[in-house]
C-alpha cells in the first residue's frame, strides 16, 4: 500500500527545505525584510538577458516544436552547443554523443549514479556532503560510505578515500565548487585523488583478471562560480569520470530544470554507460529535459555568471563575521559560507539564530556535527541588515566582547 521509503523522504522533507518554509512562514508574520533566510541556494542574481531573448525567439517557433518532446538524450542542437563550449574552454574534442541532456543536477546525479551503481554497492561521498547525495544513492541501492574531507582545508583527503574503498566501491561523488564548504580542490589535490582510484582499478584488474573501475561523479553546478581559484576539468584527470551540470546556479535557472550529463565516449566501457545513463532516465521517468531550456542552452552555452554579485557578499559576510568572533572557511567557490557553530551543537545554535531571525543550515544533515552553512545566494541588503543580528548572536555567546 505504501513504501514507507518514499513515505519518510516526503513526510520528512529536507532540512533545507524545512527552514526555506519555516523563513517564509515567519516573513508573512513579521515582514520580508525582518527575516534573513540563508537556506536555499536559490540565486538572487537574475538569469542574464540574453534568457529572455532566447525565451522570446522560441516562442515564433511552431507549437508542435515550442511544446513537443525532444529526442530522450536532448535536441542534437543543444548537445552540440555544450560539447562545443567544452571543446573551446577545456581543449577536448567531445561530439554531441558524449552529451545527455537532464532535469538540472538533482536528474544528472541520480542517472549516473543509477548507471553505473548496482544494488549492494557502495558510494565513496566526501563529507560535509550535499544532502540529497544520501537519498539518490540509497534510491539506487547502493549505501553511502562518508569520508571526511581534510579538517583544516576542506580538501579532499586521498588516504581517507584509499583506506575507505573496498571491492563493493563503485562510485566516488565529488563537488568541486564546493556545496556546502565553498572548497575549490586544486589540481593536485584531484590529481591525488585520481592516482588513489587508478592504484585500486590496478589492483582489482589484477585480482579479477579484468577491469572494473571506479566512477568519479564530478558534480559541478558551482564550475562557473568561482572567485579565482582554478577549477580543473576532471575528465583530464581520471578517464572514467561522469560529469553533471545543471544551469540552476550559473544561468540562475533553478526552476527551470535544465542540465547535462557527460561521458566522454573513449572507450567500449564508456559506452555502455552512456547507455545506462539513458536507460536510467528511462527507469526513473524523465522523458527528456525541458524543451524550451534545451533552446536557452543552445542560444546562452556561453553566457558568464555575475561572480562579481557574490563576491560582493562573501566579502560583506566574511569581514564582519571575522570582526565578531567567527571562524569560518573562506570560500574559493560556490555561494556558502562554512561557519563554525559557536556551540557544539549546530541545532542548538541555530536555534538560538531564529532568536534573532537569523537562519542558517546545521550541519548534521551535511555528515558533520558543529557547523552551520549560510547560503549567501541572497540580495545584498539582506547580507547588510543581517550583521546586527549576528553580532548580537556573538555577544551572546561571548565570543565578541559585550
Ligand atoms: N548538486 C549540488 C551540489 C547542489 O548544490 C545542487 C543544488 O543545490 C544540486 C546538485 C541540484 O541541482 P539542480 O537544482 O540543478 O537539480
Amino acid at each position: 500500500m505504501l513504501n514507507e521509503t518514499m513515505y519518510g523522504y516526503g513526510a520528512e522533507s529536507s532540512k533545507i527545505r524545512e527552514i526555506f518554509s519555516y523563513a517564509n512562514e515567519r516573513k508573512a508574520l513579521i515582514g520580508e525584510d525582518k527575516v534573513f533566510d540563508f537556506s536555499l541556494g536559490n540565486p538572487s542574481v537574475p538569469a542574464p538577458p540574453a534568457v529572455r531573448a532566447s525565451i522570446e525567439r522560441s516562442l515564433a517557433l511552431p507549437p508542435e516544436q515550442l511544446h513537443g518532446y525532444t529526442p530522450a538524450p536532448g535536441l542534437p542542437e543543444a548537445r552540440q552547443a555544450v560539447a562545443d563550449s567544452l571543446n573551446r574552454r577545456f581543449g577536448c574534442a567531445y561530439s554531441a554523443a558524449d552529451v545527455f541532456m537532464t532535469v538540472g543536477a538533482a536528474a544528472s546525479v541520480s542517472c549516473a549514479l543509477h548507471a553505473v551503481v548496482s544494488p549492494g554497492e557502495e558510494v565513496v561521498v566526501i563529507a560535509p556532503y550535499f544532502p540529497e547525495y544520501r537519498v539518490w544513492i540509497e534510491t539506487a541501492g547502493a549505501s553511502v560510505v562518508e569520508v571526511l574531507a581534510d579538517q583544516e582545508t576542506f580538501q579532499i583527503d586521498p588516504a581517507a578515500v584509499e583506506a575507505a574503498l573496498t571491492e563493493k566501491t563503485a562510485a566516488v561523488i565529488i563537488d568541486s565548487p564546493n556545496n556546502p564548504t565553498g572548497a575549490v580542490y586544486t589540481r593536485s589535490n584531484l590529481e591525488a585523488l585520481a592516482a588513489v582510484l587508478e592504484r585500486e582499478n590496478a589492483r582489482r584488474e589484477e585480482a579479477l583478471g579484468h577491469a572494473q573501475p571506479i566512477v568519479l561523479i564530478s558534480d559541478e553546478p558551482y564550475r562557473e562560480i568561482a572567485y579565482g581559484a582554478e577549477v580543473p576539468w576532471v575528465p583530464a584527470l581520471y578517464e572514467h569520470t561522469v560529469v553533471c551540470y545543471s544551469y540552476s546556479k550559473s544561468l540562475s535557472l533553478p526552476g527551470e530544470r535544465v542540465g547535462w550529463v557527460l561521458v566522454p565516449q573513449v572507450s567500449e566501457g564508456a559506452r555502455r554507460v552512456m547507455a545506462a545513463v539513458a536507460g536510467a532516465a528511462r527507469a526513473l521517468g524523465f522523458v527528456c529535459a525541458p524543451a524550451l531550456f534545451q533552446r536557452v542552452v543552445v542560444d546562452c552555452v556561453d553566457e558568464p555568471s555575475d561572480v562579481a554579485a557574490y563576491a560582493r557578499n562573501r566579502d560583506a559576510l566574511t569581514q564582519a563575521l571575522a570582526s565578531y568572533g567567527y571562524t569560518y572557511v573562506e570560500p574559493d567557490g560556490a555561494f556558502y559560507l562554512w561557519v563554525r557553530a559557536l556551540e557544539d551543537d549546530a541545532e542548538a545554535f541555530c536555534e538560538r539564530a531564529r532568536a534573532y531571525e537569523l537562519l542558517p543550515v546545521p550541519s548534521d544533515s551535511f555528515g558533520v556535527r558543529g557547523w552551520v552553512r549560510i547560503g549567501y545566494c541572497v540580495a545584498y541588503e539582506v547580507i547588510e541588515r543581517s550583521l546586527p543580528a549576528w553580532k548580537k548572536l556573538a555577544r551572546d555567546y561571548g565570543a565578541l566582547p559585550a
